[in-house]
């Protein structure tokens, strides 16, 4: 495809998305196929020989379509409405077609900058404590967008993890393997169930703590679990409450359990605001996340309530340094002039 094909099929292609927008609501919701229905319609290899672009629409419109739960209809009450807007879309046309690649400062300075800037934007849009905001005096926190809030989830607790391993490590020159059997992990039983992935990804022992009639974390049996673990030998070192659960969209009472968790020495305490953080765009829904300033860290999908196209999940730390201490590697392809320079982030380090 040459550039006036582009511009031509490009065209085409924003006619496409606007011409099944304005008549979405015309559509089931729900696909009438059985699985398996694709693979006897696509051919079982590559295709040797470029097929035109009007082909190719054609097979998305007689083929991919009629396959297509469409989670953005009017009527798509399942999970969660999908954040898709005009804009949103533009902007991801945007970004693919300049082929953003925000790893490295040096790969993109104004990519990296701007990420930056509109995590501290959407932190403070939301009202999120100060000590998440780069811009912030004092702060020595900020946001990045990962790919996912279950990705945000795991990296949280990778993160906590690295920093309790090397508190208890010292000097010494045990491995880092040595201190897991020790650590555990808590969250709710309503909890998303990518904290349940997470724990069984790092070999995490993690407890679920029962709900109450409204699906909170009882933060009587959270009490009790650390304390008890305590008195076993084990050592406490993750907490995560959720703000908006999946499946009630309950919000965990984030000021005690967060209270509780500042009194446990290695605790380090996450908050999910996956869904429902997204509310505190209303200043009135602020009183739910009382608390949240004794968080480390904290994830908000944009895409849950706010319009911005799936998937768009911000994860904000209260401390950079222990988030780069965790992730970071220095292959010398990838060093550049600026790298110690705090205003040059590189995002592949978080
Ligand atoms: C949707 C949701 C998640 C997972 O989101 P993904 O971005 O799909 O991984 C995690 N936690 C809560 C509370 C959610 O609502």
């Amino acid at each position: 495809m040459n550039v006036e094909e582009f511009r031509k099929h490009g065209k085409a292609l924003i006619d496409f998305i606007a011409d099944y927008s304005a008549n979405i609501e015309k559509i089931d919701v729900l696909p009438n196929v059985e699985p398996g229905f694709l693979s006897p319609l696509i051919p079982d290899e590559i295709p040797h020989d470029p097929e035109s672009f009007e082909n190719i629409m054609k097979d998305v419109s007689e083929k991919i379509m009629p396959g297509f739960t469409h989670e953005h209809h009017p009527k798509y009450f399942a999970y969660y409405t999908s954040g898709v807007s005009f804009p949103g879309t533009l902007g991801d046309i945007l970004t693919s077609g300049l082929s953003v690649g925000v790893f490295n400062w040096i790969n993109c300075p104004a990519g990296t900058e701007l990420e930056n800037i509109v995590l501290d934007w959407f932190a403070k849009a939301l009202g999120l404590p100060t000590h998440f905001i780069s811009d912030s005096p004092g702060s020595v926190g900020g946001g990045v967008l990962q790919n996912s809030a279950s990705e945000c989830i795991l990296i949280s607790l990778l993160i906590a993890r690295a920093h309790v391993i090397e508190q208890l490590k010292g000097d010494s020159d045990l491995h880092d393997s040595v201190f897991l059997p020790k650590l555990v992990a808590y969250t709710s039983e309503d909890a998303h169930y990518s904290m349940e992935k997470a724990a069984k990804m790092s070999l995490t022992r993690i407890r679920l703590i029962k709900t109450d009639s409204r699906g909170k974390m009882r933060v009587d049996l959270f009490k009790e679990a650390v304390l008890n673990d305590i008195n076993n030998g084990l050592i406490p070192f993750f907490v995560m409450a959720t703000l908006g659960t999946t499946g009630s969209a309950a919000y965990d009472n984030v000021y005690e359990i967060g209270k509780f968790s500042k009194t446990i020495s290695h605790m380090w305490f996450h908050i999910d605001g996956a869904y429902g953080a997204n509310a505190f765009i209303l200043p009135e829904m602020r009183r739910f996340g009382e608390g949240m300033e004794y968080a480390d860290s904290m994830n908000v999908n944009a895409c849950k309530m706010l319009l911005v196209n799936f998937e768009s999940s911000a994860m904000w730390v209260k401390d950079v340094m222990i988030m780069k201490k965790a992730l970071s590697a220095h292959p010398v392809y990838l060093q550049h002039d600026n790298e110690n320079k705090v205003s040059a982030i590189d995002y592949r380090n978080s």
